[in-house]
Formats: C-alpha cells, structure tokens, sequence
C-alpha cells in the first residue's frame, strides 16, 4: 500500500484543486515560511479520519476550510482525497479487490465530514481502520509534526509504548476490543433483562 496522490481543494491555504503527486523517492516538500508545508501534512492526518481540531491547529474542524484572503471570499468546503496504490494487494481485506484506492474526505459548513472509500460512501471508523490496520493513521509516528521530537523525548513510558504499537500496527486491534467489550455489556444487561421478564411470568 503505498500513497500516490494528496488532492486538495479548499483546504487551508490550498483554496484551488492542487495535486501532490508522491513518486517514489520524495524525501521532503521546501518552501518559505507561510507557504504551506505543515498545511499538507495535516491535510493527509485529516483524509485518514483526524477528528481532533486541535491537531489541526484549530479551535473547530470547520476551520480547514479556506477561510478567505484579501482577494478571495472563503469557501463553504474543503475536500481532500489520497489515492493508495494496492498492486501489492496488502490493504485490509474489506479493500484489497482493486489495484488503487481512492480514500475522500470533505467537510461542508454547519454539515459536518462525510467519507467516500472508493466511491462509496463510509463512516469515519471505516476510514481510521482501514489505515490503522495498514499501521498507518491520522496519529501514525510516521508524521511528525513540528515540536514532535522534543515532546518524544520528555515523554512518559507509556506515551512511547503506545508510539510503539501504532508502528507494530495493532492500534486497530485495541479499538475493536473497546467495541467488543461495548457489545458485550449490553449482551449482559439484556440478559440481566430477560431474567427479571422471566421471573415476573414464573
Ligand atoms: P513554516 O515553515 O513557517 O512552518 P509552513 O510552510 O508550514 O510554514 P503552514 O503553517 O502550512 O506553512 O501554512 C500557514 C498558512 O496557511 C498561513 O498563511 C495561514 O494563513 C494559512 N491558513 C491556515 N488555515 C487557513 C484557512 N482556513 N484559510 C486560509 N488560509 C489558511
């Protein structure tokens, strides 16, 4: 599974359709302050289902979205795509039918992020498993953003063990036992339920 294409539109600074073509090779983006550099990083955190707005130095989600400048009025959506290149086939199973992946993100004003996976439309979790369990994400150590490293260094044991198993790629797996454990509560309490019908007919 490898990124090809970051799509951006509306997003940020990035108010025209630009393409980030990723051949192999690229090491790093330069460019002068302002212009946009953090911006790209954050656009591919927020395709594969960033839901903080905080990570995204804002104070709301809404505010991804081209907020105007001197010679443009703001937009009311931002849309961001990444296309996956699958020829080696290692996505996760619910996606591995095809050769490419085309994973969509847009936010409309006052409606909210609504997620496409190859056309169709997803829910958010979809979207965070499928890139969990490529040991990639929206929170992957694989993007590191600016003051990262120094805040690695001053961390705590288990802020680095969880560092650790989102490279080794079972973040995924963590969620699914949260959900597990959720099904399994309410299993009980109709259970529990069942019981006290029961007696009330004895
Ligand atoms: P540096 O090298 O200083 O870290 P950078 O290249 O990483 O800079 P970014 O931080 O990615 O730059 O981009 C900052 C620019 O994005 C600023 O000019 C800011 O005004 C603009 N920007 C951020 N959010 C929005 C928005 N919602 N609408 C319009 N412009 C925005």
């Amino acid at each position: 599974m490898r990124f090809t294409r970051l799509r951006l539109n509306g997003f940020k600074s990035f108010v025209d359709p630009t393409d980030l073509v990723i051949r192999d090779g690229l090491t790093g983006v330069v460019g002068p302050n302002g212009c946009g550099k953090s911006n790209l990083l954050e656009a591919l955190r927020w395709v594969m289902g960033e839901h903080r707005p905080t990570a995204m130095r804002g104070g709301g989600m809404e505010d991804v979205i081209f907020a105007g400048a001197a010679s443009r009025t703001g937009r009311n959506f931002a849309e961001v795509s990444l296309h996956i290149d699958n020829t080696d086939r290692l996505a996760p199973a619910a996606f591995n039918d095809a050769d490419a992946i085309e994973v969509v993100r847009r936010i409309t004003r006052d409606a909210g992020s609504a997620y496409r996976i190859g056309g169709r439309e997803v829910r958010a979790r979809d979207v965070q498993m499928l890139f969990a369990d490529a040991a990639s994400g929206a929170q992957s150590p694989a993007l590191v953003r600016q003051g990262q490293i120094s805040e690695l260094i001053a961390a705590k044991p288990t802020a680095r063990r969880r560092i650790l198993e989102d490279a080794a790629g079972i973040a995924g797996l963590y969620q699914r036992r949260h959900e597990a454990e959720a099904k399994l509560r309410a299993a009980e309490a109709n259970l529990a339920r069942l019981d006290d019908v029961i007696a009330q007919l004895a």
